[in-house]
């Protein structure tokens, strides 16, 4: 990107916390993410949709940097993302990610599962590490379970607690990839729940789900990807009552 002479390094993005701008994504021959232009302010909340094999994933994958991009640029809060090193240790720390599958860390408590990246990556020490994630499993529900591993907690709990162990970090933003999708039926809104006590304490969210109950009631804005690009975009209410391209009512038709 061309940098204004005269204009600080910096210039040139917009005010987003999030701004990915012509990001393109390969795999070999195969291109995950076309021309991916997505601009997220400070305390909104995202929700992306869109058919299997989409670029979903790999959307929020390149935002935390778990995949390379081929090419345009990526600014978290108005750092451009750092492809390497230190600065992305550092910049990865920013953003906070829940997966599909909770990935706990098995051999470890759920306290220590939430009290690691505080004192490892962030420097805090023991005795504020464990009170700050007392807190958040007590905000999340779990704070009974402290002392327990996480193959004893159900599903439902062992993503919350992923959640709490996110937030422990202090991201400026969460993304969440189908954090429901391997969950019970029983335990989704228990997750759901959490998430939307979460936008609502003004967190910045990007999340990936088909959960339209989620996306009307915390969402404001859902985007719409299909083949790798963003087909569409707009309110929930615009996008389910009224969604304007093919791909997008074929595929609310199917799932709706
Ligand atoms: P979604 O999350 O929307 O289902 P993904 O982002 O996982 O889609 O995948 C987008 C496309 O990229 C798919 O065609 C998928 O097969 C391909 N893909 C994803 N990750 C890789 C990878 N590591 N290597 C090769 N192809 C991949
Ligand atoms: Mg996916």
């Amino acid at each position: 990107m061309t940098v204004l002479e005269g204009q600080p390094a910096a210039a040139g993005h917009g005010s987003g916390l999030v701004e990915m701008r012509g990001v393109q994504k390969y795999f070999g021959q195969m291109q995950a993410l076309k021309d991916i232009d997505l601009n997220v302010q400070k305390g909104e909340v995202v929700v992306v949709i869109g058919p299997s094999g989409s670029g979903k994933s790999t959307l929020c994958r390149t935002i935390n940097r778990l995949e390379t991009i081929d090419d345009g640029v990526i600014f978290i809060d108005g750092k451009e993302l750092p492809q390497e090193g230190k600065a992305l240790a550092a910049h990865r720390a920013e953003v906070g990610m829940v997966f599909q599958s909770f990935n706990l860390f098995a051999h470890k408590t759920i306290l220590e599962n939430v009290t690691l990246g505080p004192i490892k990556v962030r420097g805090m020490n023991k005795a504020e590490a464990e009170a700050k994630a007392r807190e958040l499993l007590d905000r999340v529900g779990v704070a009974h379970q402290a002392a327990k591993y996480p193959a004893q907690l159900s599903g439902g709990q062992q993503q919350r607690v992923a959640i709490a162990r996110a937030l422990a970090m202090e991201p400026k933003v969460m993304l969440f990839d189908e954090p429901t999708s391997a969950l019970d039926p029983e335990m989704i809104k228990e997750v759901l729940d959490v998430m939307i006590d979460l936008a609502g304490r003004g967190m910045t969210m990007i999340v990936v789900t088909h959960e339209m109950g989620f996306a009307r009631t915390a969402a404001n804005r859902v985007v719409f990807m299909a083949d790798g690009a963003i087909v569409e975009e707009g309110t929930p209410e615009e996008f389910f009552t009224n969604p304007k391209s093919d791909r997008a009512k074929d595929f609310l038709g199917k799932i709706l």
